[in-house]
């Protein structure tokens, strides 16, 4: 347990998905509050007004509402640090920029972006390690800073890095980091638009909201020492970092979109389980001791622990994503699964046609140990909602033999004499028909199969027949007579 009641934010900057490295920041963020009796805070970061997109924000709100990470403070939430968007809250950065400026750690910069442009290729050209600002408007004297304020010239304002000594992180995952003052650029604070970067604005926005632990992707790690700069230059008590571990695709590389879907949304779309792909980003880049694969969100709750995420990158593995989406799917009670199945006879080729709870329930049954996905209750079985339209012409070759036709007819007169058969009575009838013409069962089950469903797997043969019912076996016997004893 973490010796006081942690505070955590979720702050994406809205881009129109949900990155599934976004959406493994927000579990965790999630579960580290659940798991310390702490506060989840979801916050916008749309200050790069370039890079917005419309509906972005509904979109995050409604994909972090299907995969159930439920904040406690956000957007569209009450709670005692609002506003949590950051468009709303300019003032704020404003009212802490200026802060900075009278205290000699930021100051106004009014250089062109050409002038910045010809600093850094000339800086390009002597091979410096790395491009920085080179503290040119930090020479101004206050009444220019004045003069080309009045006559509204265009300006940002730039973070005052002082030489000192190296800035050190100390990352709940990673250790100790440290970096060199030297290398830490004059980063801008307020940019000409007026509105902050993520820098100034992140910073401000932890402190005022009380987070105490900052749980974010490693790809933020380099951004980490201009915020302790900032926390330092404010006076302000620094919350602990944790970095995590990076997604990478099979290939190690650097998870893209190229390489498959990266938004949380598709998915969703795709019809993946919000439990199976939580589960699943749950273990890109955390374990257990015992390893232990499956977890409900229970479990996770219980079991998450920030000791236990990783420094290695995590590869992003489908197959594991859908083996986790199937045993997810099999857990469900079966209610549960009619309910989905009969959402989704919805979009199928079938939505027009009805059949009862008590009929798809046997197809759940036989089927649960077959599928990975709720559609493959109907894209594996179509021989249930429908009569075959052909016979695999692989498994005719295979299993129809000379004789076939001829067992079929036994077996139909068997059939037709029963009144309501089940299972049992389809197994007896079967073995009779096989005993008195001396032939293996085999004979009979896998030319019953093919003509009942038009191919060669499937649920058991029995309880295949019992399900489609006395009526669609008999007729379906016989139509595939005609076409099949030529
Ligand atoms: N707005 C940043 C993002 O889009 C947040 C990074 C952070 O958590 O500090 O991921």
């Amino acid at each position: 347990m973490i010796n006081e009641y942690p505070r955590v934010r979720f702050a994406p900057s809205p881009t129109g998905y949900l990155h599934v490295g976004g959406l493994r920041t927000a579990l965790y963020n999630y579960l580290f509050a659940k798991s310390n009796d702490g506060k989840f805070v979801l916050r916008i970061e749309d200050t790069d007004r370039n890079r917005l997109v419309e509906n972005a924000v509904e979109n995050l709100i409604n994909t972090l509402k299907w995969a159930g990470l439920d904040y406690d403070e956000g957007p569209d939430k009450s709670g005692e640090y609002g506003p949590y968007t950051q468009s709303e809250r300019l003032d704020i950065y404003h009212k802490y920029a200026k802060q900075l400026i009278e205290n000699g750690k930021a100051y106004y910069c009014f250089c062109s972006p050409e002038r910045l442009t010809a600093l850094r290729e000339e800086q390009q050209r002597l091979k410096l390690p790395q491009a920085k600002y080179d503290k040119h408007c930090l020479n101004l004297s206050k009444s220019d800073v004045q003069a080309k304020l009045a006559s509204n010239e265009p300006h940002v304002v730039r973070l005052n890095v002082e030489p000192g000594e190296r800035v050190l992180i100390d990352d709940l995952i990673r250790g100790r980091v440290e970096f060199e003052r030297e290398v830490i650029d004059d980063q801008v604070l307020i940019k000409a638009d007026g509105y902050p970067t993520y820098h100034l604005a992140n910073v401000v926005d932890d402190h005022l909201m009380k987070i105490t632990h900052v749980i974010r992707g490693e790809e933020w790690l380099s951004s980490t020492p201009k915020h302790i700069l900032l926390y330092e230059y404010l006076g302000w008590e620094i919350p602990k970092f944790a970095h995590l571990p990076l997604l990478l695709n099979p290939d190690k590389s650097k998870l893209s979109k190229r390489q498959g879907d990266v938004a949380a949304e598709d998915y969703r779309d795709n019809g993946y389980l919000r439990e199976a792909l939580l589960n699943f980003v749950a273990l890109l880049g955390w374990s257990t001791s015992d390893n232990k694969e499956f977890f409900t969100m229970e479990e996770l709750i219980e079991n998450f622990s920030i000791d236990r995420v990783h420094k290695a990158g995590a590869v992003f593995n489908i197959e594991k994503l859908n083996w986790l989406n199937a045993e997810h799917l099999r857990a469900k009670p079966a209610s549960e699964l009619l309910a989905m199945l009969k959402d989704e006879m919805k979009k199928s080729k079938y939505a027009d046609k009805s059949f009862s709870d008590e009929y798809l329930l046997l197809i759940i049954e036989a089927m649960r140990e077959r599928v990975s996905f709720i559609k493959e209750y109907i894209d594996n079985c179509p021989y249930f909602y429908e009569e075959p339209h052909s016979y695999d012409e692989a498994v005719i070759a295979k299993r129809w033999k000379e004789d076939s036709a001829d067992l079929l007819r036994k077996f139909l007169e068997k059939i037709k004499a029963l009144e309501n058969p089940t299972k049992e009575d389809y197994e007896n009838s079967l073995d009779q028909v096989a005993q008195e013409n001396g032939v293996g069962k085999g004979r009979l089950i896998h030319p019953i199969r093919l003509v009942v469903s038009g191919v060669g797997i499937g649920p058991g043969v029995f309880d295949l027949l019992y399900i489609l019912g006395k009526e669609k076996v008999v007729n379906r016997i016989h139509k595939a007579l005609t076409v099949l004893d030529k």
